[in-house]
């Protein structure tokens, strides 16, 4: 984000937040950026979401970012990674949000959908970017009638884009999977998408009403 923009863009400051993102930083913890953080909190007070699923929870930091912003949000954050879910369940906890957010510890892959709430106003898809096609097909069908799904992270530091050379084989079939991804969402018949150079690259999907 500018440098300029970023002091008017206030993110809420909380002592677990900045424990968070220390915690992010030392341990290479993947959390999204503040530009893109702004924009998904921007939409979820817009919509006054109150029901949201998020794919890939990480420490939490996200996930706790949308449920302060009203305490009438009810949150469910899906993590596969036990050491992030222990680390994410104490910050919810020091957060005092363990009745708005219920953490679901398993692949997000293999989540059985029946045991989720549904009916999301919002659901975050920021979980392993390889997956993004299957989580979307997987999860939509949750969405509210007028919700919104937010995926995260499909520019990937320009590399989608082509701006940087890849050197590594794996990095470029992961590039090549995102690439694929925006491909078969931007012409998904059952999708309105919007796709939006903010944070690392973000797509908005609503429901056609047809
Ligand atoms: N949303 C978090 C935030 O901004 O604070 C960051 C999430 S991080 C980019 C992606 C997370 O998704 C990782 O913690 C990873 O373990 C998790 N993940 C990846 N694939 C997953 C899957 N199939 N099911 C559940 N979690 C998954």
């Amino acid at each position: 984000m500018s440098n300029y923009f970023q002091t008017f863009n206030q993110l809420p400051i909380h002592p677990i937040i900045t424990k968070m993102r220390e915690i992010a930083y030392h341990q290479q913890v993947p959390i999204i950026n503040d530009e893109g953080l702004a924009f998904l909190l921007f939409l979820v007070k817009t919509i006054k979401a109150k029901r949201i699923l998020e794919i890939g929870t990480a420490i939490g930091f996200s996930a706790i970012h949308m449920a302060l912003v009203d305490e009438a949000i009810h949150l469910e954050t899906i993590e596969r990674d036990p050491v992030l879910v222990e680390q994410a369940i104490t910050h919810i906890q020091e957060a005092n949000l363990a009745s708005q957010i219920t953490l679901i510890p398993e692949d997000a892959l293999l989540v059985d959908v029946q045991q989720l709430k549904g009916n999301y106003d919002l659901i975050f898809i920021d979980a392993a970017k390889a997956q993004y096609q299957k989580f979307f097909t997987k999860y939509a069908p949750l969405l509210a009638s007028s919700g919104i799904i937010v995926c995260d992270n499909l520019l990937f530091h320009g590399l989608v884009a082509g701006e940087k050379e890849i050197e590594s084989k794996n990095l470029r079939h992961l590039v090549e999977k995102i690439d694929t991804f925006n491909k078969w969402l931007t012409s998904n018949p059952d999708y309105d998408t919007t796709f939006l150079a903010i944070g690392d690259g973000m797509a908005v999907s609503t429901r056609c009403k047809r």
